[in-house]
């Protein structure tokens, strides 16, 4: 099992926001802004590449519930997927992340060569 369905199955606890019968959120153990909290399905899709289309219905209403929830729905935010090797994806279960509470810089390129493949 990965680290977030041991979260979701309750071997781990985790700093719940909201949570239904498909989907939980809950704040990042390591935020990288004022807000940040971790969307998943509770079943487990490796990457957002593999997740059925169907699935996302139901996952963009919830991280919208959760923006309402925190307030981010006035105030603007980020979501962020990561997918696969290339962007750094650490845990292998679909998760976005919504960044927020703070006007968040515009700069995901870390130095890397963005004219080589453009
Ligand atoms: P990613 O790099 O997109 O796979 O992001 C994985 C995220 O999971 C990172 O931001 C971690 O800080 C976060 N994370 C890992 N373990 C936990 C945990 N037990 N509770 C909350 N967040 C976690």
């Amino acid at each position: 099992m990965n680290i977030f369905e041991r979260i979701v199955s309750g071997e781990i606890p985790c700093n719940k926001v909201l949570e239904n019968d498909d989907f939980l959120a809950f704040h990042d153990i390591s935020p990288r802004a004022p807000i940040h909290i971790l969307v998943i399905p509770k079943k487990c899709y490796e990457n957002f590449q593999v997740t059925p289309p169907e699935v996302m219905v139901g996952l963009s209403s919830f991280i919208k519930e959760v923006a309402v929830k925190m307030g981010l729905d006035k105030t603007g935010y980020r979501l962020v997927c990561n997918c696969g090797e290339n962007s750094g994806q650490e845990v292998m279960h679909l998760h976005f992340h919504i960044l927020g509470g703070t006007k968040l810089p515009w700069d995901n390129t870390n130095g890397a060569n963005t004219h080589d493949k453009f």
